[in-house]
């Protein structure tokens, strides 16, 4: 069984009733159970600031799942949710990330463990600090080390 740190965020339609919805069908998956979860996290659109608020939350689950076969079902749920009925891919209405898989380090043509833009992003690391404050530190280090 292995620990992983997702994000969850949308801004478009109803960015918190999107994300419980992900949280729910991550939590329904028979190999994920979700062991944490953060409040919902609103933040301003900067630069383009003509779009809607984000609103982002961070999970801990557990999972037998190995790190591609976990990014396969959090793409089938991201398509699942951003499917419109005229059957054309409309616009995304949830991204949910990977942001740590253990402590793995993986360059992969499809994954990069731990995610390359989380030590940068106060949106991820402000409610990942909530839940696991050792894993912030972590990524933290990573990123110190790799760059
Ligand atoms: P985006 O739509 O910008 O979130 O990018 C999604 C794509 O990024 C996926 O198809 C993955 O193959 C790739 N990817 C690379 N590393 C990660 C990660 N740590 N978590 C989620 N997706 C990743």
């Amino acid at each position: 069984m292995a620990n992983a740190w997702l994000s969850v965020g949308a801004n478009i339609g109803d960015p918190p009733a999107q994300l419980a919805e992900a949280v729910r069908r991550i939590a329904a998956h028979a190999d994920i159970s979700v062991a944490k979860q953060s409040l919902v996290l609103t933040t301003k659109a900067w630069g383009k600031t003509d779009q809607p608020d984000f609103a982002n939350a961070t999970l801990e689950i557990n999972t037998s799942l190995q790190p591609l076969d976990l990014l396969d079902v959090l793409l089938g749920i991201e398509l699942a949710m951003g499917r419109v009925r005229d059957e054309r891919w409309g616009p995304r209405l949830i991204d949910i990330d990977i942001i740590a898989y253990d402590r793995e380090v993986l360059q992969h043509p499809r994954l990069t463990l731990p995610h390359p833009h989380a030590h940068e992003r106060d949106f991820v690391l402000t409610p990942l600090r909530e839940i696991d404050k050792t894993v912030v530190d972590w990524i933290i280090e990573n990123a110190r080390i790799s760059n």
